[in-house]
């Protein structure tokens, strides 16, 4: 690739030189008449060849020039080439050839016109020479170049990824949903005969580190197909309007290699939502782009598009429509279990002393993503190796978790015990909300691990399929919603709630809005409310008086204080489950359905939980009998 941009870049190069000599010699020659070697002896013969010429020498050239009376007697200026050889040969046969030259100055000169020209040309050469040093030192960089042909030197790098689905712990649910895409890509045609239509886009949603490329990787690796990937941030860089065709590239050369994988990472930095404003940007010339492609293609042509974000409430709705990316898998940081397995995984490779239980040291690093978790056995490793040692033991892995907490990754919100505390209640209360009320949805999985910039989260589904949501249903929503925020208050009193909630109001407030706006649900009545959509500032403004935004914000409320109200007897009612939730999610950050219903049913703590409990003591006992070395974090640097 290097080898035929260079290429390029030379054949541009020549090009150059040759139009800059041509308009050199034009301007020297310009208005001169080049003279054959039998016309100037003609004219030399009947003398309209003036004395005033000139000859010039160079090494195996003589060029002469002057002024000569044409046939119609006009005074025209001439040149003369001739050739060493031609010239002295001249010079003996013809006598009137010999006296001219003899009577006319000659500059003798060593350059050849060649080199007059390199020198006429110098700065033009130094110029092109400062270009093309920008361009491929630009190229080095990754960007740029689209100037020879669209982006000969940005093709996506296609590789052979030999990752497994064993190569990715934790995350189960997940790779179950993409070994149907690993079956397709080896057996494309067996779908296609069945008329079956597969996925062309799956999008991973989830915070960095989680594993997306990882897993991306591993459904090439499965399947045995290449694998193509981009960043979204290089389809543009340096130079704008670049993007929509390093697409069209992008997707030419997957469908030659197809089956394959297209993998772009962080899809938001191209796919965010269009600010429906006067003309397109050129970031939305490649979303669309991006779109034109993805429709383009007939879902059996063997070509899958992944794609990595961690938002995916930024992107433009146009890119999850159906026959797009259709399909969203959600990957979390990894909960408790998952994080042993991650570091049994990179330990694999590494040698470490017997005396580590991986179970304590996931218990020790909440909120820890995939990639800081084999940071941390790296960082290990570095330490064993400086030190000259043979193994890793519990020591560097302790200094190694600082390392990383305390290094680059000291944003990443490692959970207090206090959080903890906090977030499990929280988390619980909207579990509760979900078990109680009756048209709410069913809770599937309630999580203490951060994501985003929520706490925990919980994950309902509707109960039933219906596409209508009743107003009953709609105050259910959004008494789940507030549960959140209502069992802080409960447990921690009304002055120690927190901002956790934030999101929770944001989203009961936008159905309570509907509610009174859209719906007709309110005393406000059955008029439907226009509002304006201001989509690049995200906000939604109405188009009606202040006066009717003021019953509508009264109103609003009305309905948040009732479904709060609600909220707040469910939980009271209710304390003991709430607690059994809880305590549950602190020991074991994830809860499951099942979980949950057992503890609603039996009114105790599932056994998972007691089992965990009961290791955990005995592990206490331990330590402090001395058996256990025990690691104590740093106070210096907290
Ligand atoms: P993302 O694309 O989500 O930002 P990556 O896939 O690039 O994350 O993960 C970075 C690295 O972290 C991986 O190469 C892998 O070594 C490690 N990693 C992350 N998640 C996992 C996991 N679930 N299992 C094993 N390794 C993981
Ligand atoms: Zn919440």
């Amino acid at each position: 690739m290097k080898k035929k941009k260079s290429i390029w870049l030379w054949v541009l190069f020549i090009v150059m030189l040759i139009v800059i000599g041509i308009v050199i010699w034009q301007f020297i020659a310009g208005t001169s008449d080049k003279l054959t070697e039998a016309e100037f002896l003609d004219l030399l013969m009947n003398n309209k060849i003036s004395k005033n010429s000139t000859e010039q020498v160079y090494s195996g050239l003589h060029i002469i020039s002057g002024s000569y009376t044409n046939s119609s007697g006009v005074v025209r200026k001439f040149v003369l080439t001739l050739t060493n050889s031609s010239y002295t040969s001249l010079r003996e046969d013809n006598n009137a050839f010999k006296d001219f030259t003899q009577s006319i100055i000659t500059l003798s000169q060593g350059n050849s016109p060649f080199m007059t020209l390199i020198i006429n040309l110098l700065p033009m050469v130094i110029l092109i020479g400062f270009y093309i040093w920008i361009f491929s030192s630009m190229s080095k960089g990754g960007m740029g170049g689209g100037m020879f042909g669209p982006g000969k030197n940005t093709r996506p790098r296609e590789i052979k990824s030999d990752v497994k689905f064993s190569d990715v712990a934790g995350i189960n649910e997940e790779k179950i949903e993409l070994v149907e895409l690993v079956d397709y890509l080896k057996n494309p045609n067996k779908y296609a005969l069945m008329g079956a239509r597969v996925p062309k886009g799956v999008l991973m949603e989830g915070p960095p580190g989680t594993g997306k490329t990882l897993l991306a990787k591993a459904v090439a690796g499965e399947a045995g197909v290449a694998f193509f990937s981009m960043a979204g941030s290089e389809f543009e860089e340096m130079f704008v309007g670049l993007g929509a065709s390093r697409v069209r590239d992008l997707f030419s050369d997957a469908k030659k290699a197809a089956p394959c994988i297209i993998f772009i990472d962080e899809i938001d930095a191209v796919g965010r939502k269009r600010s429906g404003g006067m003309g397109a940007s050129t970031n939305e010339q490649t979303l669309n782009q991006l779109l034109v492609e993805m429709d383009g293609f007939a879902s059996n042509t063997g070509v899958i598009v992944m794609a990595a974000t961690n938002r995916v409430d930024v992107l433009d709705s146009a890119l999850l429509r159906p026959g797009r990316f259709d399909r969203t898998i959600q990957i979390s940081l990894p909960d408790i279990r998952e994080r042993e397995a991650i570091l049994k995984l990179h330990s694999r490779n590494k040698s470490v002393s017997p005396e580590i239980d991986w179970k304590r040291i996931a218990e020790r690093t909440p909120g820890f993503s995939g990639a800081q978790l084999e940071n941390v056995l790296n960082e290990a490793a570095i330490l064993v190796v400086r030190d000259k040692r043979k193994m890793i033991n519990i020591l560097d892995i302790d200094e190694a978790i600082d390392r990383v907490v305390g290094g680059p990754a000291k944003k990443s919100r490692a959970m207090t015990m206090q959080d903890k505390q906090i977030v499990s209640y929280h988390e619980a209360g909207h579990a509760l909300m979900g078990l109680r009320l009756e048209s709410a949805s069913k809770v599937q999985k309630v999580t203490i691990i951060p994501r985003g910039n929520a706490g925990g989260y919980t994950i309902m589904t509707p109960k039933d399929e219906s596409n209508f949501s009743s107003k009953e249903d709609l105050f259910a929503s959004i008494a789940g919603y507030l549960g959140g925020r209502a069992a802080e208050e409960i447990m921690f009193g009304k002055n120690k709630i927190t901002t956790g909630a934030h999101d929770d109001l944001d989203k009961a407030t936008n159905i309570a809005r509907r509610m009174v706006t859209q719906f007709g649900m309110s005393t406000l009545g059955l008029t439907k409310y226009l509002t304006m959509q201001e989509e690049s500032y995200g906000q939604t403004k109405g188009v009606y008086s202040d006066e009717v935004a003021f019953k509508i914000d009264t109103e609003i409320n009305t309905i948040l204080e009732k479904c709060y109200k609600t909220a707040l007897e469910v939980i009271n009612k209710h304390k003991d489950v709430l607690e059994l939730i809880a305590e549950s999610l602190r020991v074991l950050e994830t809860i499951t359905a099942e979980q949950i219903d057992y503890i609603d049913k039996h009114n105790k703590l599932p056994k998972e939980v007691i089992e965990e409990k009961n290791r955990k003591d005995v592990e206490d006992k331990k330590k402090e009998s001395g058996e256990i070395l025990e690691f104590e974090p740093d106070e210096d640097d907290k």
